[in-house]
């Protein structure tokens, strides 16, 4: 069985729909297909979310009406038939009732998710009358009866394995079957969610529970980069990474990919391909155990990220000191990045943090606080990069004229990171392209 995800942008206009149903129909292998909700629709959700939240009803229902148009002439557009349209138009009717039902009653945070898992209740359901309309036989499964996380937010694999495998099991004679991404239940039993982006998580999740020959990521551009698209002029797509690089990739920045989506694949050697839904030909990336080849791969670069500062002399020659360090990290919940110290004085990143005053407010007694913020991890990603030749000498004779704040070297075998202020970003970027790439 193979897994194929569709993002926003990929069932974001009814051509593309039509164009999502060629695709999962161009063989007869029995599939999974994942959706996001179409594009834009997770974050109007969010606004409002965030204006009922506060109190801002008007806003709200404005909102609301506005993205019901939106999906009335996406169906006018995508159904033909009279009888699927009409259906199409009761579930748009049920799911903005619902929407201006939440309006008239007190907010909470989990009502927030039950209006942020509408996107993608609506893209399948409208997906899913569309396939009927042009006799393509499919099943829609509700992600909500199979995907779960427990307390932590962390995905149960173990029960979506084994109430997938049951829910398939009943439907034995189908081999398309439809289903949401992002969408899950937490341990309360509520509606919950994987996290902006979290459709690839669900997809790899998936693929991982049912043990996939395949999981196929569909996006709007052919695969993973060896650098930033947005920034630089010329990028060229990686035909093949590994798991481990394509994880440090998708972590430090490269928005193809949701960095949680690999550890599930991996673990259960699923092989990942990013495809290119408007290029469907494009070889696009195979991620896969082995790495291929060895050197730089590709760059990636994360915005918003503080560096914090701790000088120290206590520090000298004295243990666990690093340890009351993180403990203060570890108490506000907040991942680290990168670390560098000296015998006085350690350096670390963060990204922006709602409880950064706290945070520093707890570090203060430890010494001297420094913070810096609007910086950029830039983050250079290959297999046994470490031990390449030259790589190191290329990397900084390439940026002798950027003010590299950290560097970040030998924690890993195949990624070296570097912490910059993100007005040099673009400039750094570029740089690196020409300097490891020989691109313009
Ligand atoms: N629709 C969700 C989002 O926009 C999940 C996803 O698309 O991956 O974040
Ligand atoms: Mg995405």
């Amino acid at each position: 069985m193979k897994i194929m995800k569709f993002g926003g942008t990929s069932v974001g206009k009814p051509e593309r729909m039509r164009q999502v149903s060629q695709l999962i129909t161009a063989d007869t292998e029995p599939k999974i297909v994942v959706l996001s909700a179409l594009s834009g629709t997770t974050n109007a959700l969010v606004e409002i979310g965030n204006a009922i939240s506060s109190g801002q009803r008007e806003k709200a229902k404005e909102l609301i009406d506005k993205l019901e148009a939106h999906y009335q002439s996406f169906i006018r557009d995508l159904v033909k038939k009279e009888a699927p349209l009409a259906r199409a138009k009761a579930i748009i009717a049920e799911h903005f009732e619902f929407l201006t039902i939440i309006l008239k009653i007190s907010f909470s945070e989990a009502l927030s998710k039950d209006i942020l898992a509408q996107g993608e209740l609506l893209s399948t359901k409208l997906f899913s009358v569309f396939l009927e309309e042009n006799g393509i036989d499919h099943l829609l499964l509700p992600a909500l009866e199979f995907m779960s996380i427990d307390n932590h937010d962390e995905p149960q694999i173990n029960s979506i394995k084994t109430r997938l495998t049951q829910l398939l099991q009943q439907h034995k004679d189908k081999t398309l079957f439809i289903t949401q991404g992002y969408i899950c239940r937490n341990a309360r039993g509520e509606v919950d969610n994987l996290k902006r982006g979290g459709s690839d998580y669900s997809a790899s999740l998936i693929a991982a529970a049912i043990n996939a020959n395949v999981c196929e990521i569909w996006t709007d551009i052919d695969g993973m980069h060896n650098n930033d698209p947005r920034v630089v002029k010329k990028t060229v797509a990686i035909e093949q990474l590994s798991f481990e690089e394509a994880a440090e990739l998708a972590y430090f920045g490269a928005k193809i990919l949701h960095p949680a989506s690999i550890w599930p694949a991996q673990f259960y050697r699923v092989p990942v391909k990013l495809l290119n839904t408007m290029q469907p030909e494009a070889r696009g990336t195979l991620i896969t155990e082995e790495a291929g080849s060895v050197g730089v791969k590709a760059i990636a670069a994360k915005d918003g990220i503080i560096a914090i500062n701790i000088r120290s002399s206590r520090m000298l020659l004295a243990y666990g000191f690093l340890r009351k360090i993180f403990e203060v990290f570890e108490k506000y919940r907040t991942p680290v990045d990168m670390v560098t110290t000296s015998e006085v004085a350690v350096s670390l990143t963060i990204e922006g943090s709602p409880e950064l005053k706290a945070i520093v407010r707890e570090l203060e007694p430890f010494g001297t606080i420094e913070v810096e913020e609007n910086h950029t991890i830039v983050s250079i990603v290959g297999n046994e990069l470490v031990q390449t030749p030259h790589v190191l000498s290329k990397l900084f004779e390439a940026l002798a004229d950027v003010p590299i704040r950290m560097v970040s070297y030998g924690g890993s075998k195949h990624n070296v990171s570097l912490l910059i202020p993100s007005a040099h970003k673009t400039k750094t970027l570029q740089l690196l392209n020409k300097g490891l790439f020989g691109l313009d």
